[in-house]
């Protein structure tokens, strides 16, 4: 089993599309480990694009990830980090395969209504910027 953090962005959970963006994630085979709606700080969401600090993207990322409430959920499945970016698709809506969440719900490479980690070790750092272990350890305890 593996887990991965899954963030519905602002701009998904702006237009209504939590539910259905959930649901999708339910059909893929995932279970729901942790769910939380949160409204993050520039600094909190400059904390968590840390590794992208110094890039030109990264004020404009930064600015968005903050500007609304977003869905943020760890996902549980056999190889869930490489699962649910298969599922999400590529960073650029307009360039991710037919049939994945960003080509569907995303808008632009900016606004692209999904986020995943992208390795075991950001998994681990990601989950645990969210959710404290104790939490994330009863989660685990139930189906
Ligand atoms: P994420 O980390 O959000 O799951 P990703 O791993 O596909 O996306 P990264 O390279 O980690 O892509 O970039 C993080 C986020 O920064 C992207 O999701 C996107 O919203 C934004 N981003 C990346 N490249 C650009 C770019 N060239 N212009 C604008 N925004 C960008
Ligand atoms: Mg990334």
């Amino acid at each position: 089993m593996e887990r991965t953090l899954a963030i519905i962005k602002p701009d998904a959970v702006r237009r209504r599309l939590t539910g259905r963006i959930l649901a999708r994630i339910e059909e893929a085979g995932f279970q729901i480990r942790a769910m939380r709606l949160v409204q993050l700080t520039r600094t909190e969401a400059e904390g968590f694009y840390a590794v992208h600090r110094g890039k030109p993207f990264f004020p404009g990322l930064t600015e968005f990830m903050s500007s609304g409430p977003a869905v943020v959920l760890v996902l549980e499945a056999p190889g869930a980090i490489g699962r649910w970016r298969e599922l999400m698709g590529a960073t650029d809506p307009s360039k991710a395969a037919e049939g994945t969440l960003r080509r569907e719900y995303g808008t632009s490479i900016g606004e692209n209504a999904t986020h995943g980690s992208d390795a075991p070790e950001t998994a681990a750092f990601e989950i645990g910027y969210f959710f404290p272990g104790v939490e994330l350890a009863r989660a685990g305890g139930v189906g």
